[in-house]
């Protein structure tokens, strides 16, 4: 049995510690017997993807990823399309999101805690999302997400933000200070749920998420869990701009506070402009736009789409943690 196990670690190499990393996969692997790791640096162009493939293609049984939820997302979206149950995927958090990490409750900051669960912890089946991409020049894609996607200005924000300054300040962090600073301009898009009836919603983003679990302490979307086969969807459309502040405030002080309790989320639910958020949840999000939209999934701006399919692909990876 332990002969036939093999480390892959899919590193993002501008931010790890790879004296660390080594030393803690080689604290699990040698006294195991595997075979030995194949280390895959990404790259500007290569983002975990290819490097997954790679890793399957040279029998890699747990692949270790060190870097932030591009990279996570990357390795995720191929092992998923591999159909590789069988492979565990491990997270060694790097990045400043880690919005499948701090879902997961991977330890962030501590490398040999993150190594030891990501290889030897607890298997875990988790859904992911699957987006079904018509761009606006008419080209077809399919990709997926583990975290949040966004349609809107927070993917517009994505889109003209420069790499390393979004790495650097975070995705989630920076498209918070970015819609601060924007003036208010909305985007008209036709939504359903589970085939109901489409609504007609006017708003800033669309955020529909798998896990719902932000930096900061921040729940977005308070419902949403890794497992439950369903997508969560928020629909954020504030009058003005300091219908942000007042949103974000909503989302960290009373989700955490107000929403475990049964008055408290009463209280929520009479109060709360319900033209600024709208929860929803189903296991397909159809989503129509009138005009060319940005799209983003997991913070990796996709560019410009008129139409797109979210749906919940239930049990589709496997984690360790
Ligand atoms: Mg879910």
């Amino acid at each position: 049995m332990s002969s036939t196990q093999r480390a892959a670690v899919i590193y993002y190499p501008g931010r790890v510690d790879r004296k660390k990393l080594v030393a803690a996969v080689e604290a699990i692997t040698l006294p195991g017997g595997w075979e030995p790791t194949l280390w895959l640096a990404t790259s500007d162009s290569e983002t975990g993807g290819p490097q997954t493939l790679r890793a399957l293609a040279q029998n890699a049984t747990h692949i270790l990823v060190s870097g932030g939820d591009g990279t996570i997302r990357g390795v995720a979206e191929a092992l998923v399309i591999s159909g590789r149950t069988d492979v565990t995927m491990g997270i060694v958090p790097s990045g400043t999101g880690n919005v499948l990490a701090r879902n997961l409750g991977v330890e962030l900051g501590n490398v040999q805690r993150a190594v030891t669960a990501g290889l030897t912890g607890k298997k875990y089946s988790v859904d992911v999302g699957r987006a079904d991409l018509v761009f606006a020049n008419g080209e077809l894609d399919q990709r997926f997400f583990t975290g949040i996607a966004g349609v809107g200005l927070d993917a517009r924000i994505m889109q003209n933000t420069n790499p390393a300054l979004k790495r650097k300040i975070g995705w989630i962090a920076y498209i918070e200070g970015g819609i601060k600073a924007l003036p208010a301009k909305f985007d008209r898009l036709l939504v359903s749920v589970d085939g109901r009836e489409p609504r007609r919603l006017k708003l800033h983003s669309l955020l529909v998420g798998n896990a719902g679990w932000l930096p900061g302490n921040i729940s977005l979307m308070p419902d949403a869990r890794l497992d439950d086969g369903v997508l969560d969807v928020a629909a954020i459309g504030p009058r003005r701009i300091w219908n942000w502040i007042d949103f974000w405030s909503r989302v960290t002080w009373q989700n955490k506070v107000m929403r475990p309790l049964s008055l408290g989320r009463r209280w929520m639910d009479s109060t709360a402009n319900l033209k600024t958020i709208e929860n929803l949840c189903g296991a397909h999000i159809h989503v129509l736009s009138e005009k060319p939209v940005d799209i983003q999934l997991d913070g990796d701006p996709l560019g410009k789409i008129v139409k797109v399919d979210f749906n919940a692909v239930p049990r589709a990876l496997s984690v360790r943690v």
